[in-house]
């Protein structure tokens, strides 16, 4: 589904950005994952490599926070690959703390990965895509971007963003033939979910039509769809994979 296809995505050293960098890479593309540590990049290329060492898999660790940095690796990539046709902005990190305790530069933090990392890597893309005749961005969101959560502010509050991010870039970016969607996973079963306490979890599934967590692979699915020509047509979506969660 992504023969010739370049493809950039953050975080894809583990959870929802590995299983969206193999799913890619199972469907023809040439994938450039970005990480926040050199030690992580490398083991998760060396593990594509070791399920085929046919996979065209490379990978780096600037600064996502930062425009400077980021744009440094994007002319990287470009040199190499001479495009980039889709970018999963994936990268992210979540908390769960209290108003009471929040501290003002926790906020801070998840809004710098969460959302200005999203703005940093699709600015640095979009000159790139729109000279190349077209692209697509995709973003990962949250259901809690739909329905907010009873603590945690920040991350809720940064996915609200990220569906803004996404719906306002379609809209603008759509005569230059670049896609803009998002996928809003439900529970997840990935390293994110490991700090969530079981008094947490337990009534989320309860909560869930579909009776189960859900998988990286159930997300990557969404994002390969929507990567792919088969999306050509769908613009400005923030496509809900949650198993119908409505806590
Ligand atoms: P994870 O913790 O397993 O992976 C996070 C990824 O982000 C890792 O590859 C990590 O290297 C990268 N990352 C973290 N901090 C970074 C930084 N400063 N710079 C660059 N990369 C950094 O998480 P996951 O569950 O796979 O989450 C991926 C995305 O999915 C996030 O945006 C998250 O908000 C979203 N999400 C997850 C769930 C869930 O239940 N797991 C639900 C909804 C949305």
């Amino acid at each position: 589904m992504l023969d010739g296809k370049v493809a950039v995505v953050t975080g894809g050293t583990r959870g929802i950005g590995f299983a969206t960098v193999k799913k890619f890479l199972e469907n023809g593309a040439k994938v450039f994952l970005l990480g926040s540590k050199k030690e992580s990049v490398d083991n998760a290329i060396n593990k594509l490599k070791s399920i085929n060492d046919d996979y065209e898999v490379d990978g780096d660790c600037p600064n996502l926070c930062d425009l400077t940095s980021v744009e440094k690796t994007f002319n990287h990539i470009i040199k190499k690959y001479g495009k980039i046709d889709i970018l999963v902005n994936n990268a992210g990190m979540s908390s769960m703390d209290k108003i009471y305790n929040y501290k003002e530069d926790d906020f801070r933090k998840i809004m710098d990965l969460n959302v200005n990392a999203v703005f940093n890597c699709s600015r640095a893309v979009v000159c790139y895509m729109k000279e190349n005749g077209g692209g697509v961005i995709l973003n990962t969101s949250s259901m809690v971007s739909i329905y907010g959560q009873p603590s945690g502010c920040g991350y809720p509050a940064s996915k609200f963003a990220v569906n803004g991010l996404t719906k306002s870039l379609a809209r603008e970016l759509g005569k230059d033939n670049i896609r803009v969607n998002a996928v809003a996973p439900g529970v997840t079963l990935t390293d994110m979910m490991k700090d969530v306490p079981d008094s947490v979890i337990e009534p989320i599934i309860k909560g869930i039509p579909l009776g189960r967590i859900g998988t990286p692979e159930d997300i990557a699915n969404a994002f390969l769809f929507l990567a792919s020509d088969m999306a050509s047509y769908i613009t400005g979506v923030i496509l809900s994979v949650d198993g119908a969660a409505r806590s």
